[in-house]
């Protein structure tokens, strides 16, 4: 597939070009290629600046939309990043969270291997289901996953997002590639609650929020669950080698018995070297928000443990570690994340701060 960086005929189309990531993916390609963009989504106020943009061509709507998709499946790559993907209300709204994280983009890959699109879709490393505290690296092509039970309705968003990715991967015709992100990170994340959004956000958002305030941070079922953080900028990278590898690997079908680089593949995309407990990043972000501060950490309330189904109602269930293995990503596109833990917490925490002053 011709993916020049500085071919001014291509144009990617974004769906979500206005949330975290997808505002950072437009910012990227709009600095490091000549490409056109053809973004959608809901709400746009983290790209406003981008919103007369001579390349750009926004379209407010959703993927329930069928004349959307359609519009969408015309160019020939196709990034999804759109997704209700904000914890709380896999519990207290199951139903539609489903219908966003599988009618939807399950049509949209019917779309795309209707027109021939390649589509990049944005997937989660909730997949991997109830990881336990001792399980090891989780591999794209060979861990086995176990959910909580039906009444444990946080699974609604993970369930939808593997049934989606089945969906993907049996759907005859369709070029393809499934990004599974572990925790990202970074400027415009999520919402701070009450003021540009409502409900719990992701714990990076809460916690950044919680030290603006002066609250005490909470820790869910005493903050043992680990994750690894991973930087947003790395995130963008991955992006970007995936184009890069596609824009070289060509059309032809691949011979057979060879493994094609970069379609019909799954990726984890994560920072194994970024692990913590949520105790440990609350550490961490009172540490690094005291030093912005100018003030003794001392002075910021200190944590608090908190139950989870207290804090987010009945059906919450949790996976106790989530460890990347990032090998696939390195074999076939010589990609591996590099920003270390401290960088991502202080870039996020600082525009949070200053963001939301
Ligand atoms: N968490 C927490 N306090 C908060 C928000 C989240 O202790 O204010 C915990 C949550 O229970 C989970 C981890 O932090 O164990 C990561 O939660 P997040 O919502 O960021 O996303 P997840 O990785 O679970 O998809």
């Amino acid at each position: 597939m011709n993916l020049r960086f500085d071919d001014r005929s291509i144009t990617v189309a974004v769906v979500g070009c206005g949330g975290f990531i997808g505002s950072h993916l437009l910012q990227a390609i709009l600095c490091r290629t000549q490409w056109r963009v053809f973004g959608v989504d809901l709400d746009f106020y983290r790209i406003q600046d981008k919103l007369n943009d001579e390349r750009c061509e926004f379209l407010c709507g959703d993927l329930a939309d069928v004349a959307v998709v359609e519009r969408i499946a015309q160019f020939p790559v196709v990034v999804n990043l759109a997704a209700i993907c904000t914890p709380s209300r896999y519990m207290a709204e199951s139903a539609t969270v489903i219908r966003s994280n599988y009618d939807h983009p399950a049509a949209l890959a019917d779309a795309c291997a209707k027109s021939g699109s390649w589509l990049v879709h944005f997937s989660t490393s909730e997949v991997y289901g109830r990881t336990a505290a001792d399980s090891g690296l989780l591999e794209e092509d060979s861990t086995p996953v176990t959910f909580g039970p039906v009444t444990a309705s946080r699974w609604s968003y993970a369930t939808a997002k593997l049934l989606t990715e089945r969906y993907i991967a049996g759907l005859s015709g369709l070029r393809w590639t499934v990004v599974r992100p572990f925790n990202f990170v970074g400027p415009y994340m999520d919402f701070m609650p009450g003021v540009d959004g409502e409900g719990i956000p992701r714990v990076l958002a809460n916690f950044s929020s919680a030290l603006v305030r002066g609250e005490a941070l909470k820790l869910v079922n005493g903050g043992k669950a680990r994750r690894c953080f991973t930087s947003v900028f790395d995130a963008i990278d991955f992006i970007f080698a995936l184009f890069q590898v596609a824009g070289s690997a060509g059309d032809e079908a691949p011979a057979l018995g060879e493994v094609p680089a970069v379609y019909s593949q799954a990726f984890n995309v994560g920072n194994p070297d970024n692990e913590l407990t949520i105790a440990e990043l609350a550490q961490k972000m009172r540490e690094i928000y005291a030093e912005i501060r100018g003030v003794g950490v001392e002075s910021l309330p200190a944590p608090v443990a908190v139950s989870g189904e207290e804090y987010y109602g009945e059906g919450y269930d949790d996976s106790l570690r989530r460890l990347p293995s990032v090998a696939k990503a390195e074999r076939l596109l010589g990609f591996r994340a590099k920003t270390p833990i401290d960088v991502c917490l202080r870039d996020s925490l600082s525009w949070f701060a200053e963001h939301y002053a």
